[in-house]
């Protein structure tokens, strides 16, 4: 029987921990199970947080293995390979597929399809198409965390530029979650005007360039790692925000990576748009309005991942 609140993390390297210890300080989470091949690093972390415990709200920590997974009504997977050097991107993609096969194996054996199976390890977009397939689950249970991240890096800058809250800012990063991903400038909203209309109103247009924008947005991790070898607290706080929405059934809009199946006119793959997300899972994809260009780049990205899926034979 599914378990209100209770959340397994597969994976407890730097995003994975991250995650877990995010996810501790958010009230709808009853019970956290961090799952590791590197046992002692699960164990060490958990024993770390719970010695916190009397600063927060009662939760359950345990440092398990997979039939502790059983109830889980959300199994995030950040467990993965990181690219080693002289190793090509296709290399590691057949690294993590190999272990995708082990990790969702397992894990079939103890969740049936009430739970919900969040991917965080990349190629996000391929693991997630991989996942769905080699679970069988539903199309609405198995998602990826696709560009929220980039989205919310997106937001931020636009409002740093505009000098406006980020909230105030409605703007997606739509695709795939990698290099052909797409800024759907066209729809970008601030309080309610246009996102032109705003950066006229205020005089900031000169100095705002969406080219610069979308690179920076493209290229923050690669920033990031190059400064500190890897990302991990906004993943983290963009897993909580994806969590949250699935534990409190909020039916928020985001943009995870889910199965296509004819949005867009793209099916057969899994990649960003804004999509609904509840206590179900993924429901509802919407079909924003998007500008010529940036519709050929949706299907240029959609055509990208089907390349990759087909390097790995997915
Ligand atoms: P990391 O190397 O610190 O952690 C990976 C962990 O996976 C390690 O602890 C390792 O022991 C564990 N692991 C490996 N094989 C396993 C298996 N078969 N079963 C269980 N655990 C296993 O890496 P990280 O920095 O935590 O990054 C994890 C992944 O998250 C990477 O693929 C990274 O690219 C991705 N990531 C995604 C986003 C996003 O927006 N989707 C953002 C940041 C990082």
């Amino acid at each position: 029987m599914i378990k209100k609140g209770k959340v397994t993390v597969i994976g407890a390297g730097l995003v994975g921990s991250t995650t877990a210890f995010a996810l501790m300080h958010s009230s709808v989470v009853s019970e956290i199970v961090l799952i590791d091949i590197n046992k002692e690093k699960a164990e060490g972390d958990i024993l770390d947080m719970s010695h916190g415990m009397t600063f927060i709200k009662p939760i359950k920590l345990t440092a398990g293995d997979y039939s502790d997974t059983v109830g889980s009504e959300l199994v995030i997977i950040t467990a993965g390979a990181n690219q080693k050097e002289g190793e090509t991107r296709l290399d590691l993609m057949k690294k993590n597929t190999k272990i995708f096969s082990q990790i969702v194996g397992d894990l079939k054996k103890y969740i049936t399809e009430e739970s919900i199976i969040l991917v965080v390890t990349n190629p996000v977009d391929i693991l997630t198409y991989l996942t769905y397939k080699l679970s069988g689950f539903p199309k609405s249970k198995v998602i990826g965390s696709g560009t929220v991240l980039d989205t919310a890096r997106l937001r931020y800058m636009i409002g740093n530029a505009m000098h406006v809250d980020t909230r105030n800012v409605h703007a997606y990063i739509i695709g795939e979650h990698g290099d052909s991903e797409v800024a759907a400038w066209s729809g970008a909203t601030v309080g309610m005007m246009s996102m032109d209309e705003y950066c006229q109103e205020i005089s900031v247009c000169s100095e705002f360039d969406k080219n610069e924008i979308y690179e920076e947005v493209k290229n923050a991790a690669y920033n990031i790692i190059e400064k500190k070898g890897a990302t991990y607290y906004a993943i983290a706080m963009g897993v909580r925000r994806i969590a949250e929405c699935i534990l409190r059934d909020e039916n928020s809009i985001l943009t995870i990576s889910t199965l296509l199946t004819g949005e867009y006119g793209i099916s057969d793959i899994c990649l960003s748009v804004p999509t609904l997300l509840g206590g179900k899972g993924a429901g509802r994809v919407l079909e924003i309005p998007l500008s010529p260009e940036e519709s050929a780049r949706l299907s240029d990205s959609a055509r990208v991942l089907k390349a990759h899926a087909d390097e790995v034979g997915i």
